[in-house]
């Protein structure tokens, strides 16, 4: 299936200059939908994760899924103060904005293998934050799994040695 004719860009949105890559007609499309979460249940198994970790709120549309097909745990990342108890957190740069991200403390395992999920990689920056989370609580980060990268931003560079896997490429 070609994934992209899914995609909806809307230019200038929500800042001018910005080309944002719309996701949710991939998800009100049940086959696209689908499809999209079939490929990176695939790459769960290949890397063999046993947690996934997503950012909020895109993250939890395709991490969520991809963790009930697996019968594996979720575990959301949150902007600071929306999650209920002891967190840890760190700050990151976005492609527009600066931001805190959190998660509980006891939401991953030592030792246990995190893929984390996202709806796109820009910059890299909440992927970036998200990793160190997830090692700071003693996770091993076995693989990074998008819908879209959009290669002009270079995310792939910072995210350095992690495996990353991307369904579409703009
Ligand atoms: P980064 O931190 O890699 O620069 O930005 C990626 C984050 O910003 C992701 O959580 C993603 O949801 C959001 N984001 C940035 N640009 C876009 C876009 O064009 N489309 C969508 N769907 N999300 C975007």
């Amino acid at each position: 299936m070609d994934l992209k004719q899914y995609v909806t860009t809307v230019e200038d949105w929500p800042k001018p200059g910005i080309s944002f890559k719309d996701i949710t007609t991939i998800m009100d499309n049940g086959e696209a939908y689908k499809y999209a979460t079939d490929q990176i249940v695939e790459y769960a198994k290949k890397v063999n994760a046993d947690i996934i970790v997503g950012p909020e709120a895109r993250g939890f549309i395709i991490g969520c899924p991809v963790s009930y097909a697996l019968g594996v745990g979720f575990a959301p990342v949150r902007k600071e103060g929306k999650l209920p108890r002891e967190v840890i957190r760190a700050e990151y740069g976005l492609e527009y904005g600066k931001d805190v991200l959190t998660m509980h403390k006891d939401a991953v395992k030592p030792g246990q293998k995190v893929l984390i999920v996202d709806d796109l990689l820009a910059t890299g920056g909440t992927i970036e934050a998200t990793i160190k989370l997830v090692e700071e609580l003693g996770g091993v980060v076995v693989g990074c799994a998008f819908l879209i990268e959009l290669t002009y931003l270079d995310g792939r560079n910072k995210l350095g040695n992690y495996d990353i896997c991307t369904l579409m490429q703009y």
